[in-house]
């Protein structure tokens, strides 16, 4: 079967169609500037990126345009869009009501609408991006899958804040987590190519992109998770500031006379490395920067790293043990040097780095020596691909 995935966003919407039986791409793409001006970026597999200017006034055009494209006589990869079996909808929040990936229905429409509070940001785009599928394309069956939902086995000891009762009751104010979808699938890889027993494993999952979560999976469950509520939590990322004393909020809105508004724009888009070096989010320009000599650059990695390898603590102790420990997106693909530093915290585990393998990088891979008493490994992400598995798995 062909499998449309979509990820929309506010202003974008990023795309790939996946047949399902080779497991490949057949083409990946992204609209950008939706409601602006619209610019569609459509590369089929093994060809040239296209680059189509056409005007995307909504995300109703943005699909159309991205159907035009992929039955397109010259760029195309399908002849029909009967061809297209199902499709796929990453969605961010799916609550406490989404514990799996469901088959899209007005009942599950107005299910993830009422989680909109939650991630305000994310969730009215990903029903828009439903919305616009259901219409142009109403006899496909569609699946929604959530980034939360694999985290929805955490015990109460790991999501509940220490925050009055009545907070979790009338809002449902608790930990969730993201990247489930990449947790999820990366934490099952690592369990293979580790040749452990799914049903009696440790595994802690470094998602270590722009945005940026670990996980503590045990026996193929989340029980613990760095992300919150809200993505903020947690980790240093390219932008946000991860755990911060609550307090800072209140005192830099008295010092800088500042809104609780403009805070929370600085805590998720100016704070992380780039904020800490004033140099970048991309951990390639800190390292430029840090051989130049920029001390901010230098700090900001190492502080990164250093919170990476707390969390690998503090979840060690919350599975009383680990076997493996995966690093995953873009800088945990591809970031050696990095891995290296969070390793350099954790010889009490008994883990020894191979240099040589770590330096290595683009396929599933051991990075540590044989002796190493917990396995390290890199394992790429797939979240396009889990999101195509889901959706077959129940249409
Ligand atoms: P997201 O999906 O959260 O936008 P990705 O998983 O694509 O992010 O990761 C993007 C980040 O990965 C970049 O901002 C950069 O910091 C890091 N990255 C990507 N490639 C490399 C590389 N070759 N070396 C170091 N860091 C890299």
């Amino acid at each position: 079967m062909k499998v449309l995935v979509v990820n929309c966003g506010s202003s974008s919407l990023k795309y790939q169609l996946i047949d399902s039986e080779t497991e490949k791409a057949l083409a990946v793409g992204l609209c950008e500037r939706i409601g602006i001006d619209g610019r569609l970026n459509h590369t089929p597999a093994g060809g040239e990126k296209v680059v189509i200017n056409d005007p995307l006034p909504n995300h109703e055009v943005a699909i159309q345009s991205v159907l035009a494209a992929l039955t397109d006589a010259n760029y195309g990869v399908i002849k029909s869009l009967d061809e297209i079996g199902a499709v796929g909808h990453r969605v961010v929040h799916g609550g406490e009501k989404f514990a799996s990936s469901v088959v899209i229905n007005d009942e599950v429409i107005a299910a993830i609408e009422e989680c909109n509070d939650l991630a305000p940001l994310h969730n009215p785009a990903n029903l828009i991006g439903i919305n616009a599928c259901k219409t142009i394309m109403p006899g496909v069956p569609m699946v929604a899958v959530f980034d939360t939902a694999f985290h929805q086995t955490m015990p109460k000891e790991a999501y509940l804040y220490g925050l009055p009762f009545e907070y979790y009751d009338k809002y449902k104010i608790r930990r969730y987590g993201f990247h489930g979808t990449s947790h999820s699938f990366v934490s099952k890889r690592a369990i293979d190519v580790a040749g452990l027993d799914a049903k009696n494993s440790k595994v802690i999952v470094c998602h270590l992109g722009n945005g940026a979560s670990i996980s503590a999976v045990k026996n193929g469950e989340s029980v613990d998770t760095s992300m919150g509520l809200t993505p903020l939590e947690g980790l240093i990322m390219g932008t946000r500031s991860g755990d911060i004393d609550p307090a800072i909020i209140e005192f830099i809105a008295h010092k800088e006379n500042k809104s609780i508004d403009d805070i929370m724009t600085i805590l998720n888009k100016k704070s992380g490395v780039q904020g800490m070096s004033g140099v970048s989010s991309d951990f390639r320009d800190l390292a430029k920067a840090a051989d130049e000599g920029n001390e901010h650059a230098k700090e900001a990695v190492a502080v990164f790293a250093y919170r990476v390898a707390k969390y690998i603590g503090a979840y060690v102790a919350a599975m009383n043990g680990v076997d493996a420990i995966a690093f995953t997106a873009g800088l945990g693909e591809n970031d050696g040097k990095v891995r290296k530093t969070v390793c350099s915290y954790l010889g009490y585990l008994g883990i020894t780095l191979d240099e040589e393998e770590n330096a290595k990088r683009g396929f599933e891979n051991i990075i540590t020596t044989k002796d190493s008493k917990v396995k390290v490994l890199v394992i790429p992400t797939n979240e396009e691909l889990a999101i195509a598995r889901e959706t077959v798995a129940l249409v």
